[in-house]
């Protein structure tokens, strides 16, 4: 081999051009680029190849490794064992399933088809390109088998969305590790052994199910085997927990671990920031910070802007920006996009647009995550514009943009253009439209009084209807007083989704509208048997940098008296400008005046009163809330932003109102 040691460092750049060259070109080479070549390789070894798409493999450059491959083959040199792995691992690399066959093909031809380093290439190639049957085929056949290869179809299983499958093979490894143990010496076979990177395949297989009592079994299978100190289990572990709800265990995982990196750290404040507990990731976050020598990174901030985006924490989200700048990290476009998410659901888009203008490298999630943006603030003729710079930018919407397009238009009711994008995604983008995008239609379709073609669309569609879009067909029944309609969608949801009081709540409602007694009877009868209570509804408002929690009717805030004792003040403005209760969201079993005066304490209003009471005039009052927004409050608040002369905006649980001079941004259409 003539491969110089003090320029292999440089190998890979140098041979990618003359590969680029000899598979492009059919002229005679020119002379430097040959001597070039020959300098560093016998281009008639065989050696020399495999040591240059080895190299190439691993550092990343999977096509020009493809290309050498293909090149050696053109001067026909015939490859040997090693080509193979290297070669494949290409190939899975870069998800190209044909060259992986080809390889596949050479592989067989030359007989090394069944070589235990080609075949779990092999397997792993089939797998990460979605073609599971075929790596199982092959797994099927080979004689031999190794850690690698069970450990590939185990993994091909979870990544294909197939954990129980990925579980059940763990059990026939098992079968076939102690086999090979029983009688391995002898035979000079090599022994199959669990190791610690199956683990965490099978681990992240828990995950997937999540289901606690067989994360359970693979944990105690993990202690039993000493696995229980490797850094990948533990990590891994940590998320199956959380995944199964089991937060307190997936804390003690972490807090028993004696090694923790970077990971498990990152690991720890994704787990409390996807189950929405932003107090403790941010916790989490600064004991990282304080203790520890482990320097996080732009993994790290972008959970923890993930936990702020959760929470609507605008300052904490605020300082971390600033860390962001101050680590030089504002151009990763992964960091950035979350930077983007933080401010929109802090409710300040146009901070995020800031940011997202700043931003010198925009992938496809940054374009979707100010879509979005604009779409949950009812700004949904900026969220369209940001789309089609998208388009004329080149960046290929993919499918949560249409999630995103299609949303935006919902949250403004734009009919025309959301059959528009709803049809292109599909006919122009080649985008099977999914249940989300299904949910979009309906919902515009059905609060648009079109209720029969929302059916329709239901009935037509490929996927499985779910909560959502079964939920918005009832909810414009509500509004357009449809019984039948209503009747259809609650019993779907009954069955979908079946602890949910609030479906209950609005076929009954549609009942009482209709007159129909002895069935609002009914439903609270069931409601009753079922033991379903409502979600208690809570708001949140910061005021000077302190977070207050409010209930309905809420007496526990050490201010309440004042509290109500403004509201009533409030009341009163608010008869003199025209203001009549609004009593479609209460239950129909209370008289009416008790339905007003349990409206009259709704926790977003308690919680705008005391930002209005507190806030520092001028200054715009964000109050989140955890249900959706009430008729009668949304009414109000309009009227109060008005009296008051406030910016006052609204996170409810599906979107932002921004309520203004007796107005609110959604236009009275959410
Ligand atoms: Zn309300
Ligand atoms: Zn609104």
């Amino acid at each position: 081999m003539k491969i110089s040691n003090s320029n292999s460092i440089y190998l890979p750049k140098v041979c990618s051009k003359l590969y680029h060259y000899y598979s492009t070109t059919t002229t005679i080479p020119n002379i430097t680029t040959t001597a070039l070549f020959n300098k560093y390789v016998d281009k008639t070894s065989v050696y020399s190849w495999n040591s240059i798409i080895a190299e190439l493999s691993r550092s990343g450059d999977s096509l020009e490794s493809l290309r050498a491959f293909s090149s050696m083959r053109k001067l026909s040199l015939n490859p040997n064992r090693s080509t193979f792995p290297c070669t494949i691992k290409s190939c899975s690399a870069i998800f190209d399933l044909h060259s992986g066959k080809q390889a596949h093909q050479q592989a067989f031809v030359f007989g090394f088809e069944s070589d235990i380093f080609v075949s779990s290439a092999l397997i792993d190639m089939y797998s990460k390109c979605g073609q599971l049957k075929d790596a199982r085929k092959l797994f099927d056949q080979v004689p031999h088998r190794n850690v690698v290869s069970w450990t590939s179809m185990i993994t091909g299983y979870v990544q294909n969305g197939n954990p129980h499958q990925a579980l059940l093979l763990f059990k026939d490894f098992q079968i076939e590790e102690s086999e090979s143990q029983s009688d391995g010496d002898g035979d000079g076979e090599e022994q199959v052994c669990i190791d610690s990177i199956a683990m965490v395949s099978v681990l992240s297989a828990c995950s997937r199910l999540s289901e606690k009592t067989i994360t359970e079994g693979v944990h105690g299978f993990a202690i039993k085997r000493g696995f229980e100190g490797d850094l990948g289990v533990g990590n891994t572990l940590m998320d199956a927990y959380a995944k199964c709800g089991e937060l307190g265990v997936s804390r003690r995982v972490f807090d028993e671990m004696t090694d923790k990196d970077v990971v498990s750290w990152n690991s720890l404040i994704a787990v409390y920031a996807q189950s929405g507990l932003s107090e403790e990731a941010l916790q989490v976050f600064y004991s990282m910070v304080r203790y520890t020598d482990v320097e996080y990174n732009a993994v790290t901030l972008s959970a923890v802007l993930l936990a702020c985006a959760h929470s609507g924490a605008l300052r904490p989200g605020k300082c971390i920006h600033d860390q962001v700048v101050r680590m030089g990290l504002e151009n990763n476009v992964f960091v950035g996009t979350s930077i983007i998410d933080m401010y929109c659901k802090c409710g300040r888009v146009d901070m995020a647009r800031r940011a997202f203008d700043r931003m010198k490298e925009k992938n496809v999630k940054s374009w979707t995550a100010m879509i979005a943006g604009y779409g949950m603030h009812g700004r949904a003729k900026e969220a369209l514009e940001v789309f089609y710079h998208m388009n004329r930018a080149n960046v290929r919407p993919n499918y949560i943009s249409f999630v995103s397009v299609l949303a935006a238009c919902s949250h403004a009711g734009l009919l025309d253009e959301g059959w528009h994008w709803f049809k292109a995604m599909e006919h122009k983008f080649h985008i099977q439209p999914g249940v989300e995008h299904y949910g979009c239609m309906v919902d515009l379709l059905a609060r648009a009084g079109f209720l029969n073609k929302a059916y329709d669309l239901i009935k037509e569609m490929k996927v499985r209807p779910d909560f959502v879009v079964w939920g918005s067909l009832l909810a414009a029944c509500r509004i357009h007083k449809n019984v039948e309609l209503g009747e259809i969608s609650a019993r779907k949801l009954f069955e979908l989704d079946p602890n949910n009081c609030g479906y209950y709540v609005l076929l009954s409602n549609i009942y009482a509208d209709a007159g129909r007694w002895k069935d609002v009877e009914k439903m609270r009868v069931l409601m009753k048997n079922h033991g379903l209570v409502k979600t208690p509804g809570f708001s949140l408002v910061e005021v000077k940098g302190r977070v207050h929690v409010f209930l309905v009717g809420d007496r526990e805030h050490p201010e309440h008296e004042k509290i109500y004792r403004y509201l009533e003040e409030l009341y009163v403005k608010l008869q003199e400008v025209g203001y009549v209760p609004n009593m479609m969201s209460v239950l129909h079993d209370v008289n009416e005046e008790e339905k007003e005066m349990i409206i009259r304490v709704h926790s977003e209003k308690l919680a705008v009163v005391f930002g209005v009471m507190n806030a520092v005039p001028g200054t715009t009052i964000h109050v989140i809330k955890n249900l959706r927004v009430c008729a009668d409050c949304h009414t109000s608040i309009k009227l109060i932003a008005k009296i008051v002369d406030r910016e006052i905006v609204v996170r409810d649980s599906k979107r932002f109102h921004h309520f203004k001079d007796g107005f609110c941004s959604c236009g009275d259409y959410w």
